[in-house]
């Protein structure tokens, strides 16, 4: 469809496919495509999905009618990783013109040129076994600050997950690689990287999945630490079996891996943990949040937990509860659980009923509320370094400090991108 010369995107998810969606504009960009907003007129939709969100299905059925009655001429291209794990149910929804699954994301370009509305939709799409390569993303918002892919797919078989269904195996990007987007992004201003991936602390197995980590996420930390340009980086997120003493006291030691944590714990229970096929016992967490804690006492750390996940007692419930409430831990991102197709976790019973998991979900929100005013607190009249960010929002602009505390304040132009010395 060689006329065709606008596209707007949307994105479902989390950071990785912001990423995403991010490089396959400037993909389509750089072939001549104008970029448009998603409630405009354009001749190509792109909706990039998601597997973890609870009703993929409904949201991407509604998004395309919502196409439909705006513009019914239009391309409409379904990929992301809910189009990996159901490409049928997705060609089937009226509207849905191709559907391109993890490998064929990154070849959009080439599908589009190809493609003609027509009464059924394409599907591009292979085994998840055999997707192999490492395209590097990143989102580049404001100029602000950048998440930058560096490791996708994941090797861990966690019973409630279908993220390596969706992705497949772990791949990474090399360290030169990095190294080479981190002084690119300094040259357009970016003054911060988050670095992003399904499971970056397993960063290193190459492009296809198969190296023996020649590389490791603490060297790669190691080599960007030295990047001049970059002010900051935040991990985003990390496994505590693979957050390492050396990563932590690399962190403690660096000006520029800000003293910011998220690592997931899912569960404050052993036996859970077990069930949940995790890779660690609550003591190692423990030992991990202490080692932060030591080096870095005014570090932030977060934590993803699952409420309601099968076999989950009350007893175990205050279990996680009160392990939590006992760390020193800054906030929660608090997940409830709900069932997967072709998980192991389908297997496991009793399952918890849905009000229970939604009353656990609750009382987590609570406790994450209480730690992230506590935190707040205990910096309060510290004077930190903000990196203000670019867009503004009724008048107001926002910022992190260095431990990750939100600040907003009315717009000031001569700030935007700009590190200010801010009193909390
Ligand atoms: S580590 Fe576990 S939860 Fe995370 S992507 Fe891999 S399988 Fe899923």
């Amino acid at each position: 469809m060689a006329e065709a010369r606008t596209v707007a995107f949307h994105t479902l998810g989390c950071k990785l496919n912001f990423s995403e969606t991010s490089t396959l504009s400037r993909l389509l960009e750089n072939e001549g495509f104008e970029k448009k907003q998603f409630d405009e007129n354009a001749d190509v939709y792109v909706i990039n999905t998601c597997s973890v969100t609870d009703n993929a299905d409904k949201e991407c059925r509604q998004l395309v009618r919502r196409i439909q009655r705006r513009s019914p001429e239009s391309m409409v291209v379904i990929t992301g990783c809910y189009a990996q794990l159901k490409p049928k149910e997705i060609a089937s929804i009226p509207g849905v013109d191709l559907v391109l699954g993890a490998a064929e994301k990154f070849n959009l370009p080439s599908h589009i040129r190809e493609l003609t509305k027509g009464d059924s939709a394409l599907i591009s799409s292979c085994d998840i076994a055999e997707v192999s390569g490492f395209n590097a993303s990143w989102s580049v918002n404001d100029r602000t600050r950048t998440f930058l892919k560096v490791q996708d797919g994941c090797d861990y078989n966690c019973s409630f997950c279908t993220i390596p269904m969706a992705r497949g195996k772990s791949r990474s990007d090399t360290i030169t690689n990095v190294v080479q987007h981190a002084y690119d992004l300094a040259a357009k201003s970016v003054r911060e990287i988050v670095l992003t991936g399904v499971n970056l602390g397993d960063f290193g197995k190459g492009a296809d999945g198969s190296k023996k980590h020649d590389e490791s996420f603490f060297d790669l930390c190691q080599a960007l630490d030295a990047v001049e340009g970059i002010d900051r980086y935040r991990i985003s997120s990390i496994e505590p079996n693979l957050l390492t003493n050396e990563i932590i006291s690399l962190v403690a030691n660096s000006s520029k891996f800000m003293p910011h944590f998220h690592i997931p714990l899912q569960s404050g229970s052993n036996d859970i943990l077990s069930l949940m096929r995790r890779r660690y016992k609550r003591e190692l967490y423990t030992e991990r949040v202490s080692l932060i804690k030591k080096l870095m006492p005014h570090a932030a750390i977060g934590v993803d937990v699952i409420v309601g996940f099968p076999g989950e007692t009350d007893d175990h419930f205050k279990e996680t509860f009160e392990f939590l409430h006992s760390l020193d831990i800054s906030y929660l991102h608090v997940f409830t659980y709900s069932e997967r197709d072709n998980t192991h976790a389908l297997d496991i019973k009793p399952v918890v009923p849905v009000h229970v998991r939604n009353e656990r979900n609750k009382s987590l929100r609570n406790l994450s509320y209480m730690k992230m005013q506590y935190f707040t607190e205990l910096h309060k009249g510290q004077t930190r370094k903000v990196l203000f960010e670019g867009h503004s929002k009724n008048g107001m602009m926002e910022g992190y400090t260095d431990n990750y505390i939100k600040v907003s304040t009315p717009h000031r132009d001569e700030w935007v991108n700009q590190l200010v010395d801010w009193t909390v």
